[in-house]
């Protein structure tokens, strides 16, 4: 599924094109402007297959800039957790891969996959990690956590024989800054929680002293997940903007502060590739946030995921493409900001319709994990077609099976916890593999001890990611496999899915 994104007001849709477009794009075109309609008819040309509407920009040029991926092409890849993890193993399998290089190669599921890095990204030094990756040869940066993004690595690592896949920093405000988010979709259109923005503290006090509906407090900027609080009472509120404003407890994230009207229904993730102009919606995953059985508990990076959910079918994943993706792209744009990478859409299914809680610039983790698991095709090509603008020059499809990733965290996560626990079992739960399911361990928190010991080194510390026929089956075998695995006061879900399977 893809769309043409237009340029700021200026687009207009071409057709509904069934693979007969041609002529009709040409006239539709040629009433807008003689340009146009070369344009269409160059693009379109009737070899689209039907697969999606064209929304043609009258002003910038169409056709994707032909931009071979490299073969063999040498990666660098940002970031250390399981998102990465699952990115290199599936990046591996590709023939086209030459060098991968890795900035944190701690992890050891994935320290085996490629090369340490001898620099790391620093944004107070980006001259360093440029220059190391000319004298490499690298082709493509791929940068996996939204910190980087935010910092602007993709504009400092981009050159012209090096793509970076990942959004420039002004485009990752969509993350980092939740008020440009906010204005951004308000501006668009785009569904979303009613939002009121303080810069000050005492007009925030005001405004929930007379507000005693429940809401949810965040802070304006990057606070790995604990910047947003979820209240039921104005003293939790009151409570919640006084640890973000006045005691800073995520620093400069608190500098403004959002006040949102609380939603209600079930939460699920759409992300999408986008190449500047096309989008590409990837199935839908949903995430499970909070560290309890029966969602209780501390909210936390998240606790597992499974992809794809039957919360949504293509007729509601097209709304979302089309209310959501497509005016996002384009408010961006018409703010000068191509946005290359992923976006990801979170959501919430409302009573009054699906509508946008966040908008993140890079793979979700863990949904990252049972989205690669059942990804076909090149992801090397893959993602340096997004990076390059000419998604349309690749395949993209996914296994029909369902993935189910369980996470397995150390005792005391999301609060204080202990490294350096042996961990034993992953060949016995990679063993479970058989004819119809498949167990993949992606690594998050691990590392070898001087002894050469596999040990945990995080709060989440492995993503044990089945995939099977259906969600039972893939759920089943994802716990089945965690059982094979032992640490030192491992813990872990065993409800993933539970929220839509208990439904149903
Ligand atoms: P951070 O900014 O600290 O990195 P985050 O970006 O992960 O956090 P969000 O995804 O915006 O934060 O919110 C975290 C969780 O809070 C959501 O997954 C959702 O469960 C809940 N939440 C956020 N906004 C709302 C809302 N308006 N109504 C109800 N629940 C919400």
């Amino acid at each position: 599924m893809f769309v043409f994104v237009g340029d700021g007001e200026e687009y207009c849709e071409v057709a509904v094109c069934g693979g007969s477009c041609g002529g009709l794009c040409g006239e539709v075109g040629v009433a807008a402007s003689q340009r146009l309609a070369e344009s269409v008819r160059g693009m379109c040309g009737g070899s689209c297959g039907g697969v999606g509407r064209y929304f043609v920009s009258r002003y910038t040029p169409l056709m994707p800039r032909p931009n071979p991926c490299p073969n063999p092409c040498n990666v660098l890849l940002i970031g250390g957790g399981g998102r990465e993890h699952a990115l290199a193993w599936k990046m591996k399998q590709s023939p086209r891969l030459g060098k991968l290089w890795l900035t944190d190669p701690a992890n050891a599921g994935f320290a085996q996959l490629g090369t340490p890095c001898p620099t790391r990204w620093d944004p107070k030094d980006s001259f360093r990690l440029q220059r190391w990756c000319d004298q490499q040869n690298i082709h493509l940066v791929v940068v996996g956590p939204e910190v980087p993004l935010a910092e602007g690595a993709a504009d400092a690592l981009t050159s012209e024989t090096r793509h970076v896949f990942g959004p420039t920093q002004a485009a990752a405000q969509i993350e980092s800054d939740k008020a440009f988010a906010k204005q951004l979709m308000r501006q668009a259109a785009i569904p979303t929680a009613e939002t009121r923005v303080f810069d000050h503290v005492d007009a925030a006090r005001h405004y929930l002293e007379t507000h005693e509906e429940p809401c949810v407090i965040k802070a304006v900027g990057l606070a790995a997940g604990k910047g947003v609080i979820v209240c039921n009472t104005q003293a939790e509120a009151l409570d919640a903007m006084e640890r973000i404003m006045l005691q800073r407890e995520f620093g400069d994230a608190g500098s403004q502060l959002l006040v949102e009207e609380k939603l209600t229904g079930q939460e699920l993730s759409v992300l999408a590739l986008v190449d500047g102009r096309q989008i590409w919606i990837l199935d839908p995953a949903q995430d499970h946030k909070q560290a309890g059985e029966g969602d209780t508990g501390p909210n936390t990076g998240g606790m597992g995921a499974y992809c794809p959910t039957p919360l949504m079918d293509r007729s509601t994943l097209e709304v979302i493409e089309r209310e959501v993706f497509v005016p996002a792209v384009d408010a961006l744009r018409r703010e000068g900001i191509e946005y290359r990478g992923v976006l990801y859409a979170g959501l919430m299914l409302t009573p009054g319709g699906p509508k946008v809680l966040e908008f993140n610039c890079r793979f979700g983790d863990p949904e990252c994990q049972p989205l690669m698991a059942r990804l076909k095709g090149d992801l090397v090509e893959i993602l340096w077609a997004t990076a390059t603008g000419t998604l349309t020059n690749v395949e993209l499809d996914f296994d029909n099976r369902i993935a189910c990733c369980v996470v397995m965290c150390s005792e005391g996560y999301p609060g204080s916890y202990e490294k350096g626990k042996p961990i034993t079992g992953i060949e016995k739960a990679q063993a479970m593999s058989d004819g119809g399911g498949e167990v993949i361990v992606f690594h998050a928190g691990t590392t070898l001890n001087q002894e050469g010991e596999l040990v945990t080194n995080g709060g989440r510390v492995l993503g044990v990611t089945a995939l099977a026929k259906d969600l039972p089956s893939a759920r089943d075998l994802a716990n089945a496999a965690c059982e094979k695995i032992h640490f030192d006061g491992a813990f872990y879900r065993h409800d993933i899915g539970d929220r839509v399977l208990v439904n149903s």
